[in-house]
Parts: structure tokens; C-alpha cells; sequence
């Protein structure tokens, strides 16, 4: 994994202003294609100031480390029941892993210890220069094909100085950037950054502020507003838009959406992205309630049928992620 192959890189990184900011990171997934232009390399930070019942990486809503459980590699060995400092891990009567999670410290103890990788910590904290040392080894992709680097998450303004830091050093080795985001974070954390970022990916939810708290945890009225900014500033932006039956997907609605961008500058496209169930296990191995198990994917003739709504003010550049 990307992301083994960087802590490995420590003894060499320690160079170079900001190089030794660190983020906690959960994934870097090399040649993406749906991030931006070209093949990426995504960049994956912990945290995120919403938490949206879709979200297919729930991974990322916390800040903090977590233990994920993927209980059919378990060989039974008890051994994380043996070395847990705070008897988190417990095993019931019928063989079940049962986590007292309000107890972990996140040391890092059993998911060092298990070797079934039954248990494995999401979250490593690794420096600006660990990961440009792996974003610089795909150079060649990126020049070959118009791509370059992605943060994501979670939500990447959450840390914010790492993000900075680390687009900075980006821009430094001439990487095309891209930063996505749902915008709900203070203006000034992402304004210092546009020097060094190429695209915004911005997601856009839910027109109605009740609805978008109902869904994601807090009103839209600042990522609202800081889209308008946003879209004043000259950076090319691509709306990303999940698309959720019967919560944000009713004529009305997109038909919303669609007059909120003809009143935006510098949208460059605007990319559906359906709801997918993937993310049930996900769940699972955090002890995250799945707050959206039974809802359905759109098909893509929906999803056609969508972009047609948005477009009723005016023209724009679609993409379906189907
Ligand atoms: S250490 Fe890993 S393999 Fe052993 S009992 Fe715990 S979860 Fe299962
Ligand atoms: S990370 Fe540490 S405290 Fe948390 S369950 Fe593992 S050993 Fe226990």
C-alpha cells in the first residue's frame, strides 16, 4: 500500500521548509481517474466537518485514529485480548469480537499485534516530505497523462496546515493540484491556500439548510457562501453532487441546483456521483451506525434524466460517474 511505502520513507524526508508538517492520513490511492484530470495520485486526510449519512468513507469522518475489525480474517488467537492495556476487545460466548470503543486510546497495540490483519489502525500520521516522496514517484503518469495530486478525505481544510504545506511543496515540484471539498470550513483556511491549488472539487449537497443538517450534520449556509467566494477567486471549480434518491434528487430541487451554478463564475463541470452501497462494511469495521443501508443506486438513465433538470436555466458540462 501507498501509504506503508511512505512511513517507510521517514529516514529520507526530513528536508525542506514544511516538510516535516504532519497529517493524519487514512489512504493514498495511486491512478485515480476520477479526481481531477489525467491520472492522480489522492491523498486521503482524517477528519471532516460534516458527517453525511452517504458517506462512502466513514473512515474519514473522525479525527482521530481508529481501530477497523474485519472479523473473517480473525484466526482466534486472542492476542489482542492479551496486550490491550484498556480491555477493549472482548470475545462473547458465541465466538463474536465484541470493541468497548469508548475505551481506546488508540495505541496502536493489538493492531500491531494481530497478525491476521484482523485489526488494522486507520489513520497514520505521516509528513509533507513521506508523502511527496510517494506523489514524486508517479511523476511520469502525471506528465504523461495531464494528471498530478488530489487531497480529499474527509475534509483536507480540516488540517489545515498540513493541507497547506503540503500543496505548497506540490506546487514547488510543479504538480498539477487539485483540492476537494465540502467547503464548510472558515474562508480564511481555504483562501490562503488558492496561490497553490489548480482545481477545487467542491461538493454540493442539499440547497435547503434543515435538509442539508437533516443529511450531513450542519446547515449549507458556509459552504454556500464559500462557493461564492470561491467562484470570484479564478480558481476553475468542478461541483461534485451525490446523488441520493429521495433525499436531494426531485425535479425541484436540482432544478435549484442548476439556477444557484448559472449564477456562479468559473464552473468548469459539474459531476454526478450516484449513491453507492459500498460503504456498508465500512461501517461495520468502525462501529458506525450505517444511517442509509436500504436506499437504492440511481441508474444511469435517472441520472441522465437529472442533468437534463439542472440544465433548464442553462448549459453546463456534466459528467456521470456511472
Ligand atoms: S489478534 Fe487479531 S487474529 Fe488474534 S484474536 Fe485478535 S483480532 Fe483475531
Ligand atoms: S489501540 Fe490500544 S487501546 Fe485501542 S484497542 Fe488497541 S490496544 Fe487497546
Amino acid at each position: 500500500m501507498a501509504i506503508e511505502a511512505a512511513l517507510e520513507k521517514r529516514s529520507n524526508t526530513e528536508r525542506g521548509e514544511g516538510a516535516q508538517c504532519e497529517g493524519l492520513i487514512f489512504d493514498i490511492k495511486r491512478y485515480a481517474v476520477h479526481d481531477g484530470p489525467g491520472l492522480r495520485t489522492v491523498v486521503f486526510l482524517k477528519g471532516c466537518s460534516l458527517s453525511c449519512a452517504w458517506c462512502h468513507n466513514p473512515e474519514s469522518i473522525s479525527p482521530r485514529p481508529e481501530v477497523s475489525l474485519h472479523p473473517e480474517r480473525c484466526i482466534a488467537c486472542f492476542t489482542c485480548v492479551k496486550v490491550c492495556p484498556n480491555q477493549v476487545h472482548q470475545f462473547g460466548e458465541g465466538g463474536e469480537h465484541v470493541l468497548e470503543r469508548d475505551r481506546c486510546k488508540q495505541c496502536g497495540t493489538c493492531t500491531e499485534s494481530c497478525y491476521a490483519e484482523a485489526l488494522v489502525m486507520v489513520g497514520k500520521k505521516l509528513s509533507v516530505g513521506q508523502v511527496m516522496e510517494v506523489l514524486n514517484e508517479d511523476r511520469a503518469f502525471y506528465e504523461a497523462s495531464g494528471g498530478g495530486v488530489t487531497l480529499s478525505g474527509g475534509e483536507p481544510f480540516m488540517q489545515a496546515e498540513f493541507t497547506t504545506a503540503l500543496l505548497q511543496s506540490c506546487k514547488a515540484a510543479g504538480l498539477h493540484t487539485a483540492v476537494d471539498t465540502c467547503g464548510n470550513v472558515p474562508w480564511a483556511v481555504i483562501q490562503k491556500t488558492l496561490p497553490y491549488i489548480d482545481l477545487a472539487l467542491y461538493d454540493l449537497k442539499h440547497m435547503d439548510p434543515g435538509e442539508h443538517k437533516r443529511h450531513a450534520g450542519a446547515t449549507n449556509d458556509l459552504a454556500l457562501r464559500n462557493l461564492r467566494r470561491l467562484s470570484k477567486s479564478g480558481v476553475p471549480i468542478e461541483i461534485r453532487i451525490p446523488l441520493i434518491p429521495t433525499v436531494n434528487d426531485s425535479p425541484a430541487h436540482v432544478e435549484a441546483i442548476g439556477r444557484f451554478l448559472a449564477s456562479l463564475d468559473n464552473i468548469v463541470g459539474v459531476r454526478l456521483l450516484p449513491y453507492l452501497r459500498l460503504a456498508g462494511s465500512k461501517y461495520a469495521s468502525i462501529g458506525r451506525p450505517n444511517r442509509m443501508p436500504e436506499v437504492d443506486t440511481p441508474t444511469r438513465e435517472h441520472l441522465e434524466t437529472v442533468a437534463g433538470w439542472m440544465q433548464r436555466d442553462r448549459p453546463l458540462t456534466i459528467f456521470i460517474n456511472a
